[in-house]
């Protein structure tokens, strides 16, 4: 299959992981629009949000579960967003479920601004 975070799962392109486990890895955003731009993508290979199906429980809530441990491992823990982009008119662009995780230091004066804008 032709998707990019799949080769990145199958460590066919070099990326900067930040951690993984049984069920998702979590990478550094190529292009990141915050100073922490993680993005954490689970192992199986699923188009987006609208694509799970029941038996994908787990998926979902693995991703989920997984951002308190990667918001740790990056010092953001006492604050980040999460995002979900869902099909083309929602921003998303590769097309292989993925949660953004972001955050911008208490300092950024450009934050407040970035809270409301699209990723
Ligand atoms: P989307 O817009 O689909 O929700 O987000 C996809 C994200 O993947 C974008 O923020 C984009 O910068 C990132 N991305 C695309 N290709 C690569 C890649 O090859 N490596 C990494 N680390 N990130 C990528
Ligand atoms: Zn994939």
């Amino acid at each position: 299959m032709d998707c990019i975070f799949c080769k990145i799962i199958n460590k066919e392109i070099p990326t900067e992981i930040v951690f993984e486990n049984d069920h998702i890895v979590a990478f550094k955003d190529i292009h990141p629009k915050a100073p922490t731009h993680i993005l954490i993508v689970p192992r199986k290979h699923v188009e987006s949000i609208n694509h799970l199906g029941s038996e994908d429980r787990d998926v979902i809530v693995e991703i989920i579960l997984a951002a308190p441990k990667v918001a740790e491992m990056m010092k953001t823990k006492d604050g980040y967003k999460l995002a979900f982009n869902v099909g083309r008119k929602g921003g998303q662009i590769v097309d292989h479920l993925h949660m953004h995780l972001l955050a911008w230091p208490e300092d950024d004066k450009e934050a407040k601004r970035k809270e409301v804008a699209p990723i």
